[in-house]
């Protein structure tokens, strides 16, 4: 099937390259449209899972909220899950799928028209045909940036798997960069299968020998658990997330050993920078923690497009091949 899907590569090279472009253009939109359904839904969905989780592990140990209850707060509460009490009703499935693509502010169910990645927008001219509420300019932010960076993946690497997949990477560090920075999370049904991929990907060397890639994965992974104890037992804080130990082991996974010292210079510069910036200008709290994974997921990003310009004594596998 893969050299079916090469010999499609082939043919789809001999188009014009303007057309070329606009179906990758196209494509990277429509993958970009799905980004900003896992960035909008899957925050929420993990939490009720969590909920749901909590609930079923006190339903089955009643005393267990009795003892995380604070002292003397034993007789006031009541049972949080009083057996006598009929179970709420399901609630309706929320998910990728379901309910279908509506405006927020009015329940409007979106028809096929008032869907197309950008062109709706700006037919729209950025209201919901129903309620004329502003749409989130967000939504077209990540729809651009993902055609953008399906172009880019297309000029770097040329017709053939290392432009699907060095565009998959990007898609997916850009709903990750959203993600983070919007509610601190990097989840794990986003972390993990990256650094699975990462490591299948290099099977065959594409961005890293597959030596690299699994000294990568764990060098990223035990460095920044290094990073996190260190914070612990200095600051008795977290200073990061682990969420970005996964993230960085799956950019070992994708960019080998080799790149991640770039990747660790370029996030934690930029993310200082960022940081000082927004306490300057009153936009973050001193104690507000910055989420790590935007700036590690870009550098890793720059990383996979440009190779090591920054860091050019550790260069990537294959780098230098510029433009395909
Ligand atoms: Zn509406």
């Amino acid at each position: 099937m893969l050299t079916g899907l090469s010999s499609l590569f082939d043919g789809f090279s001999l188009l014009p390259s303007a057309l070329q472009y606009a179906f990758v253009v196209a494509f990277g939109l429509v993958i970009g449209s799905f980004i900003t359904v896992v960035v909008h839904r899957l925050p929420t969905m993990l939490e009720r899972g969590w909920e749901a989780g909590v609930a079923e592990y006190l339903k089955d140990r009643p005393d267990a909220s009795a003892a995380t209850r604070p002292k003397g707060a034993e007789s006031e509460e009541p049972r949080q899950f009083d057996e006598s009490q009929p179970p709420p009703p399901p609630a309706s499935p929320y998910n990728l799928m379901h309910p279908g693509s509506h405006c927020d502010a009015c329940g409007h169910r979106l028809r096929a028209w008032e869907n197309i990645p950008v062109l709706s927008y700006v037919l729209l001219r950025g209201r919901c045909s129903q309620c004329d509420v502003p749409i989130s300019p967000r939504y077209l932010l990540i729809e651009l940036a993902s055609g953008l960076l399906a172009a880019l993946a297309w000029w770097r690497f040329g017709a053939g798997w290392p432009a699907v997949a060095g565009f998959g990477f990007a898609a997916v560090a850009l709903a990750l960069t959203c993600i983070d920075w919007e509610t601190g999370l990097l989840p794990d049904v986003i972390t993990l299968p990256l650094l699975w991929a990462g490591l299948l990907i290099n099977l065959s060397p594409t961005f890293a020998i597959l030596s690299d890639a699994v000294i990568g994965a764990a060098a990223g992974y035990g460095f920044l658990w290094c990073v996190y104890w260190g914070f612990w037992w200095w600051r008795g804080v977290e200073g990061i997330g682990h969420g970005d130990l996964k993230l960085f082991a799956a950019l070992g996974a994708w960019l080998g050993w080799s790149g991640l010292v770039q990747v660790l210079v370029l996030s934690s510069v930029t993310g200082a920078i960022v940081g000082l910036l927004m306490l300057a200008t009153r936009r973050m709290r001193r104690d507000e923690p910055l989420p790590f994974g935007p700036f590690l997921a870009i550098a890793g990003c720059i990383t996979l497009f440009a190779g090591t310009p920054f860091w050019p004594s550790l260069p990537l596998y294959g780098s230098g091949a510029f433009g395909g």
